[in-house]
């Protein structure tokens, strides 16, 4: 079973909680085994961490630091958005999260984000349930 998730980002960068939306997907599908959570972009990225509002500061800050807006990015010249795919490729595309009694098995401040890397955009993302036998 799975569903396709669609989330509209408002800003350019954006950190957006997706965990109630994959959570109440498991509540309906899956007792116990795994959830994959898939974005099917470039341009974004998914993570697991604190929603925390100083936090989420630190982490665009860091992000851009890392990889600025302009360099010298070849990508620049046909789509002017390298920074987006540049920062997506050292974050990852894919979560899997334990589930054990219709509940995911996160710790007590992990949150489920989509990054938002080159918004706005309406996003898909694909929550898939695997079911142990
Ligand atoms: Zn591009």
């Amino acid at each position: 079973m799975y569903e396709i998730l669609t989330i509209k980002s408002k800003n350019e960068f954006e950190l957006i909680d997706i965990t109630d939306k994959v959570r109440e997907f498991v509540k309906r599908n899956v007792k116990n085994g795994i959830v994959i959570v898939f974005t099917k972009h470039t341009t974004t990225a998914l993570i697991i961490n604190e929603n925390e509002h100083g936090l989420l500061q630190d982490i665009k800050e860091t992000l851009f630091k890392l990889i600025p807006k302009r360099g010298n990015y070849k990508h620049d010249y046909i789509d002017n958005n390298a920074h987006s795919h540049l920062k997506s490729i050292i974050l990852n595309t894919c979560l899997v999260i334990p589930i054990i009694n219709n509940e995911m098995v996160l710790g007590t401040w992990q949150r489920i984000f989509l990054v938002e890397l080159d918004g706005p955009r309406e996003r898909k993302i694909i929550v898939k349930g695997i079911e142990e036998k």
